[in-house]
């Protein structure tokens, strides 16, 4: 099967899918998002939303869209953040876009008393029309992934079989794909052999650009990934804060690839918004205040643990989030520039 079939059907099999049967966050879950880390993300985020609402022109309804949201945790911090603006909690509904029911239960909890409607739906194009603000931290990151070969006969499909053995493995589809050279970009012409193209479905980005368009308002997308397309395998499989091999255990582990941000964006704005960035996520949070943030929170709490969660996410080294993650912003031409991304 194609790659990109083997990871949806490992992270949403409906009986032993990693989504469908985990809960994966947490310091004793499989990995960590920059929500779980600490409140101040979520509470900047939920600043930077009101921001963007005024921006719109304050409308009476908004609806606040987060699109794969975990635990809930960011919405949360960013709902409680936001009761310093209330005339934006009185205009808020949020809708939540989750395929998990195990994490659309736990996201209930989280929200219970959050003082606003919240309605949860299974994909974007399902929730109602609007004026609209998306958020998706650590969302295009997990949506299933293809992948191509380059071998001296040309560009095949990479697929996954099981071998003589009876172990899953990697191999590639017999023919070439005709005209796959000429869909890369320009300065990808000349690739070795064995070299690995990755490449996702636009289906999503697209509605994304659509929605804010039509609801003319702005997204924002954090996550992994490259500013531009580029060749190489970034497919990884993560379990109990390590790196695995992701053949193995299919439906125990978390399977992710980066985010092409530069394929993003195309698929976006052609939907007729504006993009921003991307900028590192630690630019990002220090432009919203970030460091104004932990310092209060230091004078009422334990300020090691403050530091350490800073350090976490805008610290620019290899286990830190600062440089790896990205944020870009999309907006209707409306809106003008997002709160962040000022030059
Ligand atoms: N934003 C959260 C969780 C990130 S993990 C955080 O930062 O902590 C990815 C989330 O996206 C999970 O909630 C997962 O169930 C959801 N998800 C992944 N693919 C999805 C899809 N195609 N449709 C809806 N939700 C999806």
């Amino acid at each position: 099967m194609p790659v990109a079939e083997y990871m949806a059907l490992c992270l949403f099999d409906p009986t032993h899918g990693y989504y469908t049967t985990h809960d994966p966050f947490g310091a004793r879950g499989d990995f960590i998002t920059a929500p779980e880390v600490s409140q101040m993300f979520g509470e900047l985020i939920g600043l930077w939303v009101s921001a963007v609402w005024k921006q719109m022109g304050a409308p009476e309804n908004v609806r606040l869209i987060e699109l794969g949201p975990g635990r809930g945790t960011m919405m949360q911090d960013a709902l409680r953040a936001v009761k310093i603006v209330p005339a934006f909690r009185a205009a808020v509904v949020v809708h939540l876009v989750e395929a998990s029911p195990l994490l659309q239960a736990q996201q209930e909890k989280a929200l219970d008393d959050a003082g606003v409607p919240v309605f949860w739906h299974a994909a974007l194009a399902e929730v109602p029309k609007g004026p609209a603000i998306v958020l998706a931290n650590e969302f295009f990151d997990a949506l299933p992934v293809n992948q191509a070969i380059k071998t001296d006969r040309g560009w095949h499909e990479r697929r996954i079989q099981i071998d003589s053995t009876d172990q899953l493995a990697f191999t590639i589809a017999h023919e070439p794909m005709p005209f796959f050279q000429t869909l890369l970009p320009p300065d990808l012409h000349a690739p070795r052999v064995g070299a690995i193209f990755e490449w996702r479905a636009d289906t999503e980005a697209i509605d994304l650009g659509r929605r804010v368009a039509d609801g003319r308002g702005a997204a924002l997308v954090i996550d992994y990934g490259h500013t531009q397309t580029g060749l190489g395998e970034t497919l990884q499989a993560v379990g109990q804060h390590a790196y695995a091999d992701p053949l193995t255990l299919p439906g125990s582990l978390d399977l992710t690839a980066h985010v092409d941000f530069q394929s993003l964006a195309r698929a976006v704005e052609a939907m007729g918004t504006i993009g921003f960035g991307p900028i590192e996520q630690s630019l990002f949070l220090r432009r919203l205040g970030i460091e104004q943030r932990a310092a209060a929170l230091k004078a009422t709490a334990n300020s090691t643990a403050i530091d350490q969660a800073l350090t976490r996410l805008i610290g620019q080294s290899r286990t830190a989030m600062g440089e790896l993650f990205k944020v870009a912003a999309f907006a209707h031409p409306s809106v003008g520039v997002p709160p962040g991304f000022e030059i």
